[in-house]
This record gives structure tokens, C-alpha cells and sequence, in this order.
């Protein structure tokens, strides 16, 4: 079957988590299916396209054969890094964390992003990008999209190039690709 259709039939809707009238898709029983999880772990890796700005930056790392459109992937704590490894593996590339507030040891930036009830902070080290690096981006879910943007603006805060955005599942009806934008996001199961 189409991963799209995999994906919908193992994640599982949680009515009022983490709080009344949300309804929370879990993702965990994807991850735990070695079929499934290796196909969303590819089709993470392989956006459909790359924007056409970060496309025509000088590729710097020595990569793999074969350009993957992207030198590092950067992964968004938690549900991200058990997607992000996976992806910068298969593909051959290394991973940098985006993590929540106070975790990071070292020098680092931060970017705070609208939650439905109060805010939240995400922080990167301020040494884990080179400037022109080329990266994917990859979270589990596109929400509202703050989170995303958020990463966005620390990754390009570093000089970063946002090649590519990969998602497992996109809610549309909440907007997130816009506050994304202008980045393209590649999903695997919108809904
Ligand atoms: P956003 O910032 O509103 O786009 O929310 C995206 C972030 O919240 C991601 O890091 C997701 O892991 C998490 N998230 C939001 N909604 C869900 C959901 O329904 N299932 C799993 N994670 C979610």
C-alpha cells in the first residue's frame, strides 16, 4: 500500500491529549514497525524538490556519491531525533539537535515560538552549523507550524540553508506550511 495509507492505518488518534478538545496523533506505533519505519525514514530523506535558492549554494562537505540536496540534517527534540538520526544514517550525512531550553551545554542561540497557552523556547549551539550548510529540517508533525519556523530562524541565525523541510504528517487545516514559507514543506501524510 502507498506509505501515506501505511502511515494513516498505524498512527493512532488521542482524543483530549495533552489536553481537552486535542486531538493528538501518535506516531510511536509507526516507529515501531521495522517496514514502515524504514519507508517513512526514506521518504524523509528524499524531498520531492529543494528550494531552488539553497539548490544553487556551493556544496561543501565531501558527501556521499551522489548529492542528497542537503549536507546535514537537523532534528527537532524529542520525536525529531528518533527521525533525524534514522535519516542522516541512511543518507550518510551527520546530525545536529534543535533542543528545548537548557539542555545544550555549550554557547548557543535561542528562538521563542507561540504555544496555544503561553511559550516555549528552542535553542541550537551556536558552533553546530557552518555558514552555507546545506540542511533538511525534520520533525514528526507540522502543526501550527512554530515549531518549524522557529527552527527556521535558528538555522539561518547560524548561517545555515534551509534546503528542504520533511515532516511525517502535516495537519493542514492549521496553516503551518504558511508560517513556514517561503521553505517548502515535503510531507508524507497530510491530514
Ligand atoms: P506546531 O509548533 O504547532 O507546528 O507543533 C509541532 C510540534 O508539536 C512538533 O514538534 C510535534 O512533535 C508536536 N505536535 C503537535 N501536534 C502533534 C500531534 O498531534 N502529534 C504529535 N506531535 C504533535
Amino acid at each position: 500500500p502507498p506509505l501515506d495509507e501505511v502511515i494513516a492505518g498505524l498512527a493512532v488518534d488521542v482524543p483530549d491529549f495533552p489536553e481537552p478538545g486535542v486531538v493528538f496523533r501518535d506516531l510511536t506505533p509507526v516507529f515501531a514497525d521495522g517496514p514502515a519505519f524504514r519507508r517513512m525514514v526514506e521518504g524523509l530523506a528524499a524531498p520531492s524538490f529543494v528550494d531552488p535558492r539553497a539548490a544553487a549554494v556551493a556544496h561543501t562537505d565531501d558527501g556521499p556519491s551522489g548529492d542528497p540536496g542537503f549536507d546535514v540534517v537537523v532534528g527537532v527534540e524529542a520525536r525529531g531525533f528518533l527521525l533525524a538520526a534514522a535519516v542522516a544514517l541512511h543518507t550518510g550525512v551527520g546530525v545536529v539537535p534543535v533542543r528545548k531550553a537548557g539542555k545544550l551545554p555549550r554557547a548557543r542561540i535561542a528562538a521563542d515560538y507561540a504555544l496555544e497557552y503561553g511559550t516555549a523556547t528552542i535553542e541550537m549551539h551556536t558552533d553546530s552549523l557552518r555558514p552555507g550548510q546545506r540542511v533538511l529540517l525534520v520533525d514528526d508533525v507540522l502543526a501550527t507550524g512554530g515549531t518549524l519556523a522557529a527552527a527556521v530562524a535558528l538555522v539561518e541565525q547560524l548561517g545555515g540553508v534551509v534546503t528542504a523541510v520533511s515532516v511525517v504528517i502535516e495537519l493542514a487545516a492549521l496553516g503551518g506550511r504558511q508560517r513556514v514559507a517561503p521553505h517548502a514543506v515535503h510531507t508524507l501524510w497530510t491530514t
